[in-house]
């Protein structure tokens, strides 16, 4: 029986009407170095209409994709806003992307325009001659006679074409199933992967984002946005926002820590989402210079395992709750969010936050072992995470074969890990990460956890080293906190109690950062290969 109900399309463009007539007061805040400026989101529906129809009058149709080289800003925020909403796909391009990465991915999505930001047009110039589909480059925030156009190429400036353009746009019905935007992964190997999310994976994923026992999004909120707007659609924050009416404020290029502090005290955000290392480093400069920022009332950390001693420290120093979640760009990317079931507290609730969270409704999630065969959920049992759901890939772009990554339904994630019966997941590494030592297996999250929760260290990353009689070792490669000291000795004296004996390391480097992606993850790939060109300095306990 068929039902009776209507059937709407989830389109973003009725998101974008939405959000700048119901949520007109609601703002986008840029930051500027100095201060802000701001728009608030019916200036931000006039906008996102003048760049469709400047994008309209520079030859795109249909579903063609429009690149964005940008920080988050107001104007990378209209892009988000007017491309999907014209019916064209948004390509997020990553700006820290090595450069013959930049050149595949842009002629892999065939983008056809770029909007770049004034100060990123030196990296983007360089490898526009060889972006074979694009035409058109828009140069915002900036000056566009500083880009010389290869042949083919026009350049125009965002503020000229834009002034000319009428503030309204007939926004089309487009399918919910049609891709609104895309983004690549930024995986360390093998080329980049694209996947591109429909308007209803989209609209879904913002509803989720915004629910209570997700990230809890809502209209009195003001979200510090840091996480990249090329990084898995910044976690799906602007839509979502645009969809509840809660304010955004872009922090643009200012994201070290001492900016980012200002940031927090002129604009007193609610809500901040970004990796473990942005606020790594906002805690060490909170220690120097001492700020309220109780303002925050919980702070989203992912993309990264969240340090036990880091979710401390903000709540016991600073009163800031932080929630771990663990997504990717391949599910959108919210897969799980570490809120602890009802009624429980203390000891019990912290070991629930820790975790990497519980799987929402639409994510459906089985552990699968070495064997192929399918490991319980009772929190001891590890697998490789495999997902499905409405805001999952199925596929990359233009490779809908990849069994390695998709089949049956089910994606791959590459993360192993531990499910309680209660669906809470516990990551203990990558499949490419995990250490095998004497046939049994090391997590390197728990060991880089147990040993950042020494006061002197900043960072710690753990990666496997041959080894003659185990197979492989953990190696411990140490950032030491500024103005702080302390030896492997007294490092493996302080696990001592916190891991079993066999899993102590015994081989401890100290470097001066450790390597990170292109969206700020540890680099364990380039560690690695440090190692074994003989760049680390090991002592061996
Ligand atoms: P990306 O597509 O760049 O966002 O990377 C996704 C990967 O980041 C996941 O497959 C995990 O390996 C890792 N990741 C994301 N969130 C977490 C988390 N909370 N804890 C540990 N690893 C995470």
């Amino acid at each position: 029986m068929l039902s009776t109900m209507q059937d709407g399309q989830l389109s973003l463009a009725h998101l974008l009407r939405h959000g700048t007539t119901v949520h007109a007061n609601s703002e986008v805040v840029t930051w500027t170095g100095e201060g802000a400026r701001r728009e608030d989101y019916g200036e931000l529906g006039q906008h996102a209409a003048r760049l469709a129809n400047a994008l309209r009058s520079l030859g795109v149709t249909g579903d063609q994709r429009v690149g964005t080289f940008m920080w988050n800003n107001a104007e990378h925020m209209a892009a988000y806003a007017a491309v999907p909403a014209m019916g064209a796909v948004l390509h997020t391009l990553n700006i820290r992307l090595f450069p013959e990465q930049l050149v595949f991915v842009a002629n892999h999505a065939e983008d056809q325009v770029i909007l770049v930001d004034g100060t990123l047009v030196p990296l983007l110039a360089k490898q526009l001659p060889q972006l074979n589909t694009v035409r058109h480059v828009i140069v915002a925030n900036g000056d566009a006679s500083a880009l010389e156009a290869p042949a083919g190429v026009e350049v125009h400036s965002y503020d000229e074409l834009l002034a000319a353009q009428p503030d309204t746009f007939d926004w089309p019905v487009v399918d919910e199933r049609a891709a609104a935007a895309m983004c690549y992964t930024s995986g360390t190997t093998g080329d980049p992967k694209g996947v591109a999310y429909s308007h209803r994976s989209i609209w879904l994923h913002s509803m989720q984002v915004c629910m209570s026992d997700s990230m809890r999004l809502a209209q009195h909120d003001k979200a510090l946005v840091i996480v990249p707007m090329f990084h898995a659609m910044s976690w799906g924050l602007p839509y979502a926002a645009l969809m509840v009416g809660a304010s955004l404020i872009m922090p643009d290029r200012f994201l070290q820590p001492a900016p980012i502090a200002r940031i927090l005290e002129a604009e007193k955000p609610t809500f901040a989402g970004a990796v473990p290392t942005i606020w790594q480093g906002l805690l060490q400069h909170l220690e120097a210079n001492p700020q309220d920022i109780s303002h925050l009332r919980e702070v989203v950390v992912g993309g990264s395992a969240a340090p036990p001693s880091m979710m401390h420290a903000f709540e016991e120093k600073y009163g800031v709750p932080i929630l771990h979640a663990w997504g990717m760009t391949e599910t959108s990317p919210l897969g799980s969010v570490a809120r602890p079931p009802g009624g429980v507290t203390g000891e019990q609730a912290w070991e629930y936050r820790y975790t990497q969270g519980r799987f929402p409704a639409s994510v459906r999630a089985r552990l699968i072992t070495d064997d192929g065969t399918e490991a319980p959920w009772d929190g001891e049992s590890v697998g490789e995470l495999e997902v499905s759901g409405p805001w999952i890939a199925g596929a990359y772009y233009g490779d809908n074969v990849d069994p390695d990554k998709f089949h049956d339904g089910w994606l791959r994630t590459g993360d192993v890990g531990k499910v309680t019966p209660d669906g809470f997941l516990t990551l203990t590494d990558r499949a490419k990460d995990v250490i095998k030592s004497g046939g049994e297996w090391i997590s390197s999250v728990d060991l880089e956890n147990a040993v950042m929760a020494h006061p002197a260290v900043a960072e710690a990353a753990v990666i496997g080293v041959p080894d003659e009689k185990w197979d492989e070792r953990p190696l411990v490669a140490v950032v030491v906190r500024e103005g702080q000291s302390v030896t492997a000795a007294e490092l493996r004296e302080f696990l001592a109690d916190k891991v079993a004996k066999w899993q102590l390391p015994e081989n401890w480097t100290f470097i001066d950062e450790v390597p990170k992606t292109s969206v700020g993850k540890f680099d364990k790939k380039r560690l690695r290969a440090f190692h074994s060109e003989g760049k680390l300095d090991i002592s061996k306990l």
